[in-house]
C-alpha cells in the first residue's frame, strides 16, 4: 500500500523505530533511516524488501541537523510522505535530583525534534493531499511513573502536539496519530532491566519484576508489532482515524 512513497523514521537504527521501518519498506515504501549504532546492519535488514533505503546521521536534539535530514530526504527520495518520529531517550532518577542537561535533551529528543520533523514536512504533505504522520509516544503519554519526570512531561507533551496536528489537518488528506507502547523489549529498555538486575542479581528476575509492576500480560509488545499498527495507520481504512494516542500495552492502562 506504500509503493512509490517514502517514510522518514527517526531513531530507526534500532528496537521499535528498525521494527517499523521494516514494516514500511515491507508495505512498498522508500526509507530513510535515522540514529545511531551499527547503521549497516540497520541498512541491510530494511533494504531485504528491496525498496531504496538511505539513512542519515542528524541528531535531533538539533533543530538545523533535522532541517538537514528532511531535505536531504526530499532530494534523495522524492518527498516525506510518512513521518515517524520515533527517536526518544530515557533517564530515570527523582525530580529534585534530575540532572537538569538530561532533562533538556529528553524534552529535544522525545519531544521538540516531533515539531520541527513535522513543520519542516506538512507542506508538502498537504501540496501533495496525502500523509501519514506517527508519533512515537508511550503509555507515558497518558498516565506517569515515578522517577520519568522528563520523559512522562516529553510524551504527554507529544500526545497534545499529535491532537494540535491532527486538528490543523483534519479537512485534509493527512492525518496524525500517536502510538502509545507499553514495555517493548529493546536497548533502552534492556537498560532499565540492567540497573534492576544490578540491585539484585537477577536478570530474569528483573526482567518479570518489571513487567508484573505494570503488565498485565507478562509479555513485551514487539517493534514489528508496532510497525503493523503503523501500516494500519497508513492505510485508506485509516484516513479518518485522527489525533488518537493508541495504546499498546498488554493491558497496563486498562488497570
Ligand atoms: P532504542 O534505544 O532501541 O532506539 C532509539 C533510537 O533512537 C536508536 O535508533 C537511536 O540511535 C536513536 N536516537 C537516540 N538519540 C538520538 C538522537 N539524538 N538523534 C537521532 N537518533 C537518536 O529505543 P526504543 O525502545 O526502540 O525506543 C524508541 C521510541 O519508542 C522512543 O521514543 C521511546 O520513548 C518509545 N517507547 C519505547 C518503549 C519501550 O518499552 N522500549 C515503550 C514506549 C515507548
Amino acid at each position: 500500500i506504500l509503493k512509490g512513497k517514502t517514510a522518514l523514521i527517526t531513531g530507526s537504527t534500532s528496537g521499535i523505530g528498525l521494527g517499523i521501518a521494516g514494516k514500511l519498506a515491507e508495505a512498498g515504501a522508500n526509507v530513510m533511516l535515522n540514529g545511531f549504532g551499527d547503521v549497516d546492519a540497520a541498512i541491510a535488514q530494511v533494504s531485504a524488501y528491496g525498496t531504496r533505503v538511505l539513512h542519515h546521521a542528524a541528531d535531533v536534539s538539533d533543530a538545523d541537523q533535522i532541517a538537514d535530514l528532511v531535505s536531504r530526504t526530499e532530494r534523495d527520495l522524492g518527498s516525506v510522505d510518512v513521518l515517524v518520529n520515533n527517536a526518544g531517550i530515557q533517564h530515570v532518577a527523582p525530580v529534585e535530583s534530575f540532572p537538569v542537561e538530561r532533562w533538556d535533551s529528553v524534552i529535544a529528543i522525545n519531544l521538540s525534534s516531533a515539531f520541527h520533523t513535522i513543520r519542516l514536512t506538512l507542506p508538502g504533505m498537504r501540496e501533495r493531499n496525502w500523509g501519514r504522520i506517527i508519533n512515537v509516544a508511550s503509555v507515558h503519554g497518558l498516565v506517569a511513573s515515578a522517577q520519568k519526570a522528563a520523559y512522562v512531561a516529553a510524551k504527554h507533551g507529544l500526545v497534545g502536539l499529535t491532537k494540535t496536528v491532527a486538528l490543523e489537518t483534519a479537512t485534509t488528506g493527512v492525518t496524525c496519530n500517536a502510538l502509545c507502547p507499553g514495555w517493548v523489549l529493546t536497548p533502552l529498555v534492556q537498560q532499565q532491566i540492567d540497573s534492576k538486575a544490578q540491585a539484585h542479581g537477577d536478570p530474569s528476575r528483573a526482567t518479570r519484576e518489571l513487567l508484573m509492576e505494570k503488565q498485565p500480560s507478562l509479555d513485551f509488545v514487539t517493534p514489528e508489532q508496532l510497525g503493523e499498527l503503523a501500516v494500519f495507520l497508513c492505510s485508506d481504512a485509516a484516513r479518518q482515524v485522527r489525533g488518537v494516542a493508541w495504546n499498546v500495552d498488554g493491558g497496563w492502562l486498562a488497570q
